[in-house]
């Protein structure tokens, strides 16, 4: 028996409750049954694709809290005011009507011998194969003076939805010439270019609205995704307004003073206005709780993206540890083709293609100057292994780069549907 439910965030009313020994959802009828726990990029991913390509001969439960998931990917570009909230929110209510079973709750424990997944309002779901693709949860205590209860002074703004809209609000009450903070994450974390194309896209804003103001960069790491990149386009656009201070000077050793609104970088306090605290990252919880991770992450087989530790519980995305592919909701989309195609062959005798992977993460610097990274991949016996990549160059033509903001518009619109549509 591996149920362990206690000490879940976020659910704690309905985990104090004795869960009925029933099985709440069993409409398979002797289908072989799939449980995805979270719709985000990776789980609603795998549930589409499950669904339909089985056509019908596997029932597929999706267990996922919220109704409308608000994409992090394009969230940056939120803050710079070139889209709004509406335009990163997408629901269910597609892939419930292509024959998925949408349950909106929280998955608050994983039994692997009895094969049911617990959740939250009562009740179990039952499973022959289980994928989880929970996202990213907080290491407590990872930036000193920061903790969940902080995250209305300080937030993260790094799961999608209330926590951006709230930054960008902060961002807009700034008084002039105030300073917005930023602790950025050590390795490995969601999005590696993320917090540098929010410093951007937070500089773009400022430099409209707010044009005296300052950005203040704590980064633990000595050097970050498209560096050279993105400095190039700081200094062209926002010269004088961002001062990235990395862990070769002190950006590592870093506290923060919610109450005080202070940040102490190496030794110097700084009263900040806005201060966005984005805190070193683990699997969401409920890997744990299922058992799967070793340290902060659940290791995955390349192949079909099963765990180390239950051939029956596979985990995709920001939550895995898979090798050489960056945490990208690109990757997790990625991931969940090749899961979701080994287990509907697994559980169907439908043919299995060869894994493989590709990754492209774009990011805006000023108006119509994107850039990109990406490589592709494949499964080896030990890891995901990276194949070939490519990167936009410093010094590209205006053309080059509006192009490739133009890409990225393209693939933000094919990759919400391929998830949601
Ligand atoms: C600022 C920023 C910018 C980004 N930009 C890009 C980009 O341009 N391109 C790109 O490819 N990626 C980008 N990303 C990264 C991308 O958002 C993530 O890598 C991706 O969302 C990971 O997918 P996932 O399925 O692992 O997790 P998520 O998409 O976070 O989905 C996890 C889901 O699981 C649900 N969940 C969690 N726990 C439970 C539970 N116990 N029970 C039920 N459901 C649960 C959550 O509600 C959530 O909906 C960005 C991220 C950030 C923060």
């Amino acid at each position: 028996m591996k149920l362990n439910r206690r000490g879940f965030i976020g659910s704690g009313a309905a985990v104090a409750t004795t869960l009925a020994a029933s099985t709440v959802f069993a409409n398979g009828h002797g289908k072989p049954r799939v449980v995805v726990v979270g719709g985000g990029a990776g789980g609603a991913t795998a549930a589409r694709y499950i669904a339909k390509d089985s056509k019908g001969a596997i029932d597929v439960t999706l267990i996922e809290p919220s109704r409308v998931y608000y994409t992090c990917f394009y969230s940056n570009l939120y803050l710079g005011g070139f889209k709004t909230i509406d335009d990163l929110g997408h629901s269910y209510g597609t892939i419930a009507a292509r024959g998925v079973n949408v349950v909106h709750d929280w998955a608050v424990g994983v039994d692997r011998d009895a094969k049911t997944v617990a959740l939250a309002g009562g009740g179990f779901v039952p499973y022959d194969k289980l994928i989880m693709s929970p996202g990213i949860d907080f290491i407590d205590g990872a930036v000193e003076g920061w903790g969940l209860l902080s995250q209305n002074a300080m937030p993260h703004a790094y799961k999608g939805g209330s926590q951006t809209e709230l930054l960008k609000a902060q961002i807009a009450e700034m008084p002039q010439g105030g300073t917005f903070a930023m602790v950025a994450p050590p390795n490995p974390y969601r999005c590696p270019p993320g917090p540098y194309e929010r410093v951007s896209m937070v500089a773009h804003y400022l430099k409209a609205n707010n044009p005296t103001a300052k950005i203040i960069v704590a980064d633990p790491k000595p050097k970050f995704s498209k560096q050279g990149l993105f400095q190039e386009g700081w200094a062209k656009y926002y010269s004088g307004t961002i001062d990235w201070i990395g862990g070769d000077f002190g950006g590592g050793n870093v506290s923060v003073d919610p109450n005080a609104m202070t940040v102490t970088i190496d030794g110097e306090v700084t009263k900040v206005d806005v201060c966005n605290v984005i805190p070193a990252m683990k699997a969401g919880r409920i890997a744990e709780l299922a058992g799967v991770t070793e340290g902060n992450f659940a290791p995955v087989n390349a192949a079909d993206m099963s765990t180390k530790a239950d051939a029956d519980l596979y985990v995709l995305g920001d939550a895995s540890q898979q090798g050489d592919m960056p945490k990208s909701g690109f990757s997790a989309n990625s991931q969940a083709k090749v899961c979701a195609n080994a287990v509907r062959g697994a559980l169907t005798d439908s043919k299995v293609f060869p894994a493989k992977f590709s990754n492209t993460c774009w990011s805006l610097i000023g108006t119509n100057d994107g850039v990109k990274v990406g490589a592709t991949y494949e499964a080896t016996d030990e890891k995901i292994s990276k194949v070939d990549g490519f990167v936009s160059a410093t010094g590209e033509s205006a053309d080059l780069r509006k192009a490739t903001y133009e890409e990225s518009e393209g693939w933000y619109a094919g990759i919400t549907a391929d998830m949601f549509g």
